[in-house]
């Protein structure tokens, strides 16, 4: 379905150009088409398109121009085979996860995960006989140890929500080969400009495109890229028959939305380190963690790892709770909120929303503690940025 005869292009010129569907009329920007179904011409038209002899669509759900636009273009960005476009994040790692998975089988992934997708491993799978092992995500002994003879999949993502570690997707893709289980990394915060998981040897890419491909707040959506073959067998099948399809409305957002990915990634990420340093130079501030900064602890595998850094940054305030909700309260520029990949820029406090549901003891062990904040950097002057969180150290 790829209709790009630019091969040869740079990445950020195929997000203008790639995989444009142009109808009758030659229009410039690509067309939004918002309909549920397509009208045959002839009965026999609809046999054919039926018996997939004729290369047309036949209802939203299986597959429509506007949504097969984004899948392609963004597949294309990826330098995967394939993308199947999902209505949420979440549908994307479910959908992923329950098209590779089936009773019986086992699952490995760290402990340290997006809330909802720790959900759908630990409590969600073994519903349906699926059963998992939760690791130290960065202990490759303990991705090692976890293995059985029935591990049919790894899921991790990195950097890792909320505290941006890192995990080696190549080490990791290594030992899951070898016990015959395939990788599926939620790309999320490393975002497509900044990490290839593919290329490091993962079989699958999950994406909330609600993130930063839309950037600018406005649409849930959701990919899952990799091999045509994997996915036309495991989970496009699954997508279709169950339902969770992008809307054509929301992949037209999406589609227009590649078009300024690596400028406002590029631009986030830029703006991201700056903050971190003027965070790191802070006196109520305690810690910083951004995967540009040389003091990350694996610095090392991220140089070797990533393209880029990330648009996130997280640090600790001094004073717990109560420092981190006071730092909060004096923001001006910042909004509070636990969405990311914003052009507004977002902060949170993990232990109170998007990890409340851990144990005070598991938040421990990970890392998040209570004077932990999440900054999601978005494309507002630095400079108002930093006398904004300069600011609001101030009352910590
Ligand atoms: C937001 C997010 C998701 C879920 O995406 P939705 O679009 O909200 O369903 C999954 N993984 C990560 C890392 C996320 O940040």
């Amino acid at each position: 379905m790829p209709t790009t005869p630019f091969d040869d292009l740079h990445p950020e010129t195929r997000l203008v150009h790639g995989a444009i569907q142009r109808s009758q009329f030659g229009e410039t920007s690509e067309t939004l088409f918002l309909t549920q179904g397509f009208v045959y011409d002839r009965a026999e038209t609809a046999e054919a398109r039926f018996k997939n002899e004729d290369p047309g669509y036949q209802y939203t759900r299986y597959a429509n121009p506007t949504v097969a636009m984004f899948e392609d273009r963004l597949a294309e960005f990826e330098g995967a085979e394939m993308c199947c476009a999902t209505a949420t994040g979440m549908a994307a790692v479910h959908g992923a996860m329950v098209g590779l998975l089936k009773a019986g089988d086992h699952v490995v992934a760290p402990r340290l995960m997006f809330g909802a997708c720790r959900w759908i491993i630990e409590d969600f799978l073994p519903r349906f006989g699926v059963a998992s092992t939760l690791v130290d995500g960065t202990d490759l002994d303990a991705w090692r140890a976890a293995m059985r003879p029935n591990t049919k999949a790894c899921f991790l993502e990195s950097p890792a929500n909320p505290t941006l570690v890192v995990m080696d997707i190549a080490a990791i893709a290594e030992i899951a080969h070898a016990a015959g289980a395939l990788v599926v990394v939620d790309n999320v915060f490393a975002t497509p400009v900044f990490q290839k998981p593919l290329k490091l040897g993962a079989d699958v890419v999950v994406y909330s495109a609600t993130k930063h491909i839309d950037g600018q707040g406005r649409c849930l959506g959701g990919a899952i890229l990799g091999g045509r073959k994997l996915l036309e067998e495991k989970i496009q099948p699954f997508l279709r028959m169950s339902g969770p399809t992008l809307s054509p409305f929301n992949a037209w957002v999406l589609l227009k939305s590649l078009e300024t990915l690596v400028l406002r990634v590029e631009r986030q990420a830029a703006t991201a380190a700056k903050v971190a340093d003027a965070l790191a130079a802070l006196p109520g501030v305690t810690r910083v963690f951004f995967p540009g900064r040389a003091d990350h602890p694996q610095a090392e595998l991220i140089a070797r790892q990533m393209l880029g850094p990330s648009t996130m940054v997280a640090f600790e305030v001094a004073g717990g709770k109560a420092g981190a909700f006071a730092f909060l309260n004096a923001l001006k520029v910042v909004r509070i909120s636990n969405n990311l990949g914003d052009a507004k820029s977002l902060i949170t406090h993990p232990a109170s929303t998007t990890h409340s549901r851990l144990k005070p003891e598991e938040r421990a062990a990970l890392g998040i503690t209570d004077g932990m904040l999440r900054l999601s950097v978005g494309l507002e002057h630095a400079d108002d940025l930093i006398a904004d969180v300069t600011q609001a150290a101030g009352v910590v």
